[in-house]
């Protein structure tokens, strides 16, 4: 998880180097004498939170209701630290036993497979064993005493084990197939999909106008108070000592999501070598590639958070090219080896820069 952006509201886009603006507008009309309001908490192992404009007084509490919810549907279903989920259930079945997703875990996953078969396999749902060898699962933690990397064997068996193709997805009437120790983890998209949930529950409740975040990652609808879309600064990677930190990118987030995936938190360093909690499920092991964030605008939040995902493994190079191939707007940052940060943006992410 990287933070995707930093919430300004007071901001504007004067004195910005680089401002980045939807295509479309929703036509959404400022509210007189409206108020705003804020709730946040913890869930997923992180933060949310959610703003909100309403005219005049609005109670939060239902709003508080109605956001949990969501949270707790998505956590039932999909995590991977909570033993008795959805997911987990998937993934502690014996070899040979076939399951029926439910409706949310079905719509991600459907999404998370289009994605490994887009890019090869770069972003994989069936990753959780590597994830888990890692650290980066429940148990064992990187963090806690003691923990080293695995080995060499160890990483050859987890590799047998993520092949999403055994699934054997059948869409029709959401059954799937455990072929023995596949571990299925969404924690590359689920985070973006509440996101989309949690808005959309909002707008279905007569509030159009919010910004919701989980874990960094943030969809914004309609307008903040004072009639100005939901400006956000993208965090830049931080640049080696005596290097100069690269320009912020302020997006308006109107009828737009962000995710930014990242190596520069949730990493260790063993044997004087850095290891990234994103993984190459094509290899076995964290990333190496230099590449410190990507960015991902996206009308839908889980795109933006699985596309931001399969860009980072994919590297500069590559991901370049596939997310050019799918009109995905996404800014990539390269650690350069002398420590310097370069920026490539795609055709779509330059054409929001105006
Ligand atoms: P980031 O914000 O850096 O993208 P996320 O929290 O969105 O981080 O996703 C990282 C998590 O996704 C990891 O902790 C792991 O559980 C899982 N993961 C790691 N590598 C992959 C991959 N190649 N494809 C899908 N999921 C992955
Ligand atoms: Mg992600």
């Amino acid at each position: 998880m990287a933070k995707a952006g930093v919430v300004c509201l007071s901001c504007d886009p004067s004195h910005m180097n680089r401002v980045l603006v939807p295509l479309e507008l929703d036509g959404s009309m400022p509210l007189l004498g409206a108020q705003a309001h804020r709730l946040d908490g913890q869930t997923m192992g992180t933060t949310w939170q959610v703003l909100w404009v309403a005219a005049g007084p609005s109670r939060s509490e239902p709003v508080r209701v109605a956001v949990q919810q969501e949270l707790d549907l998505v956590v039932a279903q999909m995590s991977t630290w909570l033993e008795r989920s959805e997911l987990e259930r998937f993934n502690r079945a014996p070899a040979g036993t076939w399951h029926t997703a439910p409706e949310a875990m079905a719509e991600v996953l459907e999404a998370a497979l289009w994605l490994a078969e887009a890019s090869g396999g770069a972003f994989n749902p069936a990753a959780g064993a590597l994830v888990n060898l890692w650290g980066f699962g429940p148990s064992p933690r990187y963090t806690d005493p003691g923990f080293v990397p695995p080995t060499d064997g160890a990483v050859e068996d987890a590799l047998r084990l993520n092949d999403w193709r055994a699934l054997q997805w059948q869409g029709a009437s959401r059954r799937l197939y455990q072929p023995g120790g596949l571990r299925l983890d969404f924690s590359a998209i689920a985070k973006g999909y509440v996101v989309d949930r949690v808005s959309r529950r909002l707008k279905d409740m007569g509030l159009p106008h919010s910004l919701v975040e989980v874990g960094g990652e943030l969809r914004g609808q309609g307008l903040r108070l004072g009639g100005q879309p939901w400006w956000v600064d993208l965090e830049s990677p931080p640049a080696a000592t005596g290097s100069a930190r690269l320009p912020t990118t302020r997006v308006a987030l109107h009828g737009l999501c962000v995710a930014t995936s990242g190596d520069y938190r949730r990493v260790y360093t063993h044997g004087g070598v850095r290891w990234p909690h994103t993984i190459d499920p094509r290899h076995g092991r964290p990333l190496a590639n230099g590449l410190a964030s990507v960015s991902v605008l996206h009308r839908e939040c889980l795109w933006a958070d699985a596309w931001s995902t399969a860009l980072t493994v994919l590297g500069n190079e590559e991901g370049v090219a596939l997310a050019s191939a799918h009109g995905i707007a996404a800014l990539f940052v390269q650690r350069e080896p002398d420590g310097r940060l370069t920026e490539t943006l795609t055709p779509a992410m330059k054409e929001l820069a105006g």
